[in-house]
């Protein structure tokens, strides 16, 4: 599976460290080779910015519908939902999810703990998923609330699978590719 990491802003490093293989992907053209697109973690509305004109977007639309897949962290779960919220900005509708930003509050805004099934979650100023759709398929669940999901090849985290040690999330996505 070749697997490009949007590596305009963000945590693409780590994504790229965690998926040997995985290429850096900043113009659109390179996204119609690909079977796999990552959306870091950063700041969504920074990356809304260098994204526009680029037409990655586009490609990233058209990877789904030769039915490629997609997997956004964090921010980039907040580019694939079809709502956002806190405060309001335009997103991709690619994943059938509302979403509000930054909603663990400044006090606890960065935490790692243990979700269910227990996989370890990084959560950095992390949404929170507050509305999932009837395709929606909940993988992963923080104090109940789903924190990983999915729809049909779309995958979404709110938490940082690459800035731990566990790979889990990555071979249950990309299968063996990744190590
Ligand atoms: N707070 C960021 C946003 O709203 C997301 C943080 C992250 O990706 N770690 O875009």
């Amino acid at each position: 599976m070749k697997i490009g990491v949007l590596a305009l802003q963000g945590d693409f490093a780590a994504h790229l460290a965690a998926l040997p293989g995985a290429v850096e992907v900043r113009t659109a053209d390179p996204i119609r080779g690909l079977d796999a697109l990552v959306l870091p973690g950063g700041e969504s509305t920074t990356l809304l910015k260098l994204l526009e004109g680029t037409g990655i977007v586009e490609e990233a639309r058209a990877l789904i519908a030769r039915g490629g897949t997609i997997f956004g962290t964090c921010a980039g779960a907040i580019l694939l939902a079809k709502n956002v919220t806190n405060p309001q900005q335009p997103s991709w509708g690619l994943l059938d999810i509302d979403v509000e930003r930054n909603a663990y509050g400044r006090q606890i805004d960065s935490f790692e703990t243990i979700l269910d099934p227990p996989y370890k979650g990084v959560f950095i100023r992390a949404p929170r998923i507050r509305r999932t759709g009837r395709d929606v398929e909940v993988l992963a669940l923080w104090q109940g609330e789903p924190v990983f999901v999915k729809q049909g090849r779309v995958f979404a985290s709110t938490f940082h699978p690459e800035l731990t040690n566990e790979r889990s999330i990555q071979k249950l996505i990309f299968g063996t590719n990744s190590s």
